[in-house]
């Protein structure tokens, strides 16, 4: 009953949701179920950790807690073209139609997230909040949508942050200098708190837009109905004027405080480092309201799942960035390596020497964080690393192709950059224009792609060998 429920949901006439998304991957078995009652105190996220390039995992009761917590939405990086219906090169260009063309939400009266409404708020008994990381300060909200609305225009925003649980309705949030802060200033000058609500639970497409690299008030919720394909209805929250998507799983109304700043880290972050603990803005939560059975989702910092998430909304936006003025630029990738953040390689299809030198010139324009630029041509497979070496290894002379900029902005969670301040380093692994055709022929042995393998070799090699050393 509950599996036909589930299928139900995901039907075209009814809006996608988290639980449509889950039965998608437990039907293709890429959902684990853990037993009951593991810890939400690191065990929840240790084993997330092990199965996090692998399955999606739910943990029923955790720690005792009614509400199940899932984990690890994204295993791979084909996983977020399938959570949107289409193929993984199709990826990078369907965001950005999606951003170019965002489709306003949908207002409705009601919506099973508000099901259930406590009024009175402790979020550690109400919620099953997962501690991440060895050395996190506590238990934090880790995937929860940060609905903000512009109190000047009241366009919304919609941002993910790292949320400390520091009361039973206080919440240390870390703003980065983008669209959240710049409402909170707003707020803050005329003396008032910054209406908020925090969204856990909503369908992949919720989480890739809130990660689209949109100007001041382009509200992302826009582009995830673009991306879906439909509007998002979207309901008032009780307590303030912020609105909330009508199917997810749980909303967390609150304000952001003026003139408050508390401690708040140290939290395991992308990088693979933590950030560290400072006086941070504080949230003061009004009202808690869910689904009758509701899912809880966490994402454990520094996972796959939070590197893939960042990185391929990010990639659309360096993509649409670099046509603008380059449009033989064929493909962009921000490596696993360098954290889905940092490192970007762009495969072109050359016209000029000189023109790869442009084109890292205008990726380290497009985005701060971004460290190191590697350009490489059309017959390089950017989605292989050591394809990408192997272009660096022949294709890239340091006294001629490197280049190095000093000083600039980069990432403050990169521990080696001085409060931020980072240099920035550009190759340009590719082949020369005029180069001779057989100097950077690429070795290919013929009819390699079609032999099958089932017909040329025996059936039992270790028997067959035993017959040729025995003469027969
Ligand atoms: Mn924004």
């Amino acid at each position: 009953m509950r599996t036909e429920n589930l299928t139900e949901s995901a039907a075209a006439d009814t809006p996608k949701d988290l639980r449509s998304w889950l039965a998608h991957l437990a039907e293709h078995g890429k959902l684990a179920v853990a037993r009951e009652g593991i810890d939400l105190a690191d065990e929840l996220a240790a084993v997330s950790k092990r199965l996090e390039r692998d399955r999606a995992v739910l943990f029923p009761k955790p720690g005792g807690h009614d509400i199940p917590v899932v984990a690890n939405l994204f295993a791979a990086r084909d996983w977020v073209a399938d959570a949107i219906g289409i193929s993984e090169d199709q990826l990078l260009p369907r965001f950005i139609a999606a951003a170019r063309t965002p489709l306003p939400t949908r207002e409705v009266a009601s919506g099973p997230v508000q099901e259930v409404v406590h009024s009175e708020v402790d979020l550690l008994k109400q919620l099953p909040i997962p501690k991440h990381n060895e050395r996190d300060s506590g238990p934090y909200i880790t995937a929860g949508l940060l609905i903000a609305r512009n109190p000047r225009t009241g366009i919304q925003n919609v941002s993910i942050h790292r949320c400390q649980i520091s009361g039973p309705n206080r919440i240390g949030v870390l703003l980065l200098p983008r669209h959240t802060l710049a409402y909170f200033r707003m707020a803050e000058e005329t003396g008032g708190a910054l209406e908020i609500a925090i969204v856990i639970g909503v369908h992949p497409a919720l989480m890739l837009a809130s990660q689209a690299i949109a100007a001041l008030d382009e509200d992302e919720m826009e582009i995830a109905g673009a991306l879906l394909g439909y509007p998002v209805d979207v309901v008032k929250c009780k307590t303030n004027s912020v609105r909330v998507p009508a199917h997810a799983e749980i909303v967390i109304e609150g304000r952001i405080l003026p003139g408050v700043r508390e401690p708040e880290g140290p939290f395991g972050e992308f990088p693979q480092y933590y950030g560290p603990r400072a006086n941070r803005e504080v949230i003061e939560v009004d009202l808690v309201t869910h689904r009758a059975q509701p899912i809880f989702h966490t994402i454990v910092g520094g996972s796959y799942e939070h590197l893939v998430l960042g990185g391929v909304p990010r990639e659309a936006t360096l993509l649409q960035h670099l046509w603008r003025s380059f449009p033989n630029v064929l493909d962009v990738r921000l490596t696993r390596g360098g954290v889905c953040r940092y490192h970007l390689a762009v495969q072109i299809d050359k016209t000029a020497d000189g023109e790869p030198k442009n084109i890292i010139m205008s990726a380290f324009g497009a985005h701060y964080d971004i460290k190191q630029v590697v350009i490489v041509d059309k017959d390089v497979n950017i989605s292989d690393p050591e394809e990408i070496e192997w272009a660096i290894a022949t294709r890239f002379q340091c006294d001629r192709d490197l280049l190095v900029i000093s000083g600039a902005l980069g990432s403050k969670l990169d521990p080696t950059t001085k409060n931020g301040i980072s240099a920035k380093m550009g190759l340009d692994a590719t082949v020369p224009i005029d180069a001779p055709e057989l100097d950077f022929k690429r070795i290919h042995v013929k009819g390699e792609e079609q032999v099958d393998l089932a017909s040329v070799l025996q059936k039992d090699s270790s028997a067959a060998f035993y017959r040729i050393l025995r003469g027969e």
